[in-house]
């Protein structure tokens, strides 16, 4: 069988697009996160989803000032410049949340061009938000994981603990400038945030909507994850996502198994890997986790107070000058 978006909002017995609300009010009576289908036997790279996710994230791009503060001691945190070239859409950057990573050899005596969406996979545990010394990264009841731009310095911890280093640092904007610019973490980290706003709103993310293939599909977790071995067994394919660091809220299905696509792309920064992920928290001392992440929680209070206070001094500094 075959799921496409239409058909799966048929399938799960909610008629046509604007399904999305019902789907997402649905997973949130159930108390379930969203996830997102990805069927890549039907992706040719037409990067439609990429355009439409630059067209309604862009006011969500950072705009740096320049030029950069030194930081103390040089290179301890390096700057990182997107901003004169953020037309690169060939891997992720903080003006591109989205790519598509294109797969080709042979298995099994049949060659294959497969082509992937790239993005954040929202972790059902994700160690970006449960290790973000400022609370910076956090994943909301819908499953969405988001960094505020408001609280993140910029110092890619969430990058080093994502099994896929996805969040990519811009310099020169955000709260370190005005705290310690030459001390703190030298920028604000950017990823794909699902379009949360969009979501809040009953609409379905811009990639999704934009595909003219129906590659994705949204939809509460427990629909969705039936859908995805439906799609396996009708196709013989192969899933990724389900159990990689602990399961995300982002399934792959693939007519070609996933090690076999791993070998064939190209991988590095900005790149991430198709490999396994076993989860950080497996084995972790939840206690220890616990006591770690406490003291964080007054501080981020404390520093999302100190982003609101001048958010409303410039508002007010604004007034003044009219
Ligand atoms: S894929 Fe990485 S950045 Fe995205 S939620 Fe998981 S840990 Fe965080
Ligand atoms: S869900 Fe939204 S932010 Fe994420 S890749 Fe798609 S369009 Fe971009
Ligand atoms: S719009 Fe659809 S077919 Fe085109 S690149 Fe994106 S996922 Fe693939």
């Amino acid at each position: 069988m075959s799921v496409s978006r239409r058909n799966f909002f048929k399938y799960i017995g909610v008629a046509g697009l604007g399904a999305m609300l019902p789907g997402a009010a649905k997973a949130a009576e159930a108390g379930e996160e969203l996830v997102t289908l990805l069927d890549l036997s039907k992706c040719v790279a037409c990067g439609a989803c990429v355009d439409a996710c630059r067209d309604a994230n862009q006011n969500k791009y950072p705009e740096p000032i320049k030029p950069y503060p030194v930081m103390h001691p040089q290179d301890r945190v390096p700057v990182a410049d997107w901003s004169d070239k953020r037309n690169v859409d060939d891997r992720l950057t903080p003006y591109n949340w989205l790519f598509i990573q294109t797969a080709t050899g042979t298995w099994q005596g049949r060659d294959f061009e497969i082509n992937i969406p790239r993005r954040c996979l929202h972790c059902q545990n994700p160690p970006c938000a449960n290790l973000c010394p400022w609370g910076a990264a956090s994943k909301q009841v819908n499953g969405i994981v988001r960094i505020n731009d408001k609280i993140c310095l910029g110092g890619s911890k969430c990058k080093s603990v994502c099994p896929w280093h996805i969040p990519e640092r811009q310099t020169g904007v955000g709260l370190y400038l005005n705290l310690l610019p030459s001390l703190a973490g030298n920028g604000v980290m950017y990823k794909c945030d699902r379009c949360w706003n969009r979501i809040a709103e009953g609409k379905i993310p811009a990639c999704i909507e934009a595909c003219p293939f129906e590659v994705q599909t949204i939809g509460p977790r427990s629909e969705i994850v039936t859908a995805a071995h439906d799609l396996a067994v009708a196709t013989n394919g192969f899933i990724y996502g389900e159990h990689e660091n602990g399961g995300t809220n982002t399934l792959y299905v693939s007519p070609i198994p996933f090690d076999v696509l791993n070998e064939a792309i190209e991988t590095g920064p900005g790149r991430p890997h198709l490999g396994p992920a076993p989860d950080p928290f497996a084995f972790e001392d939840k206690l220890a986790l616990a006591v770690y992440a406490a003291p964080v929680a007054g501080l981020a209070a404390g520093l999302l107070h100190v982003a609101r206070s001048m958010n409303q001094d410039e508002k007010e500094e604004k007034h003044e000058g009219k």
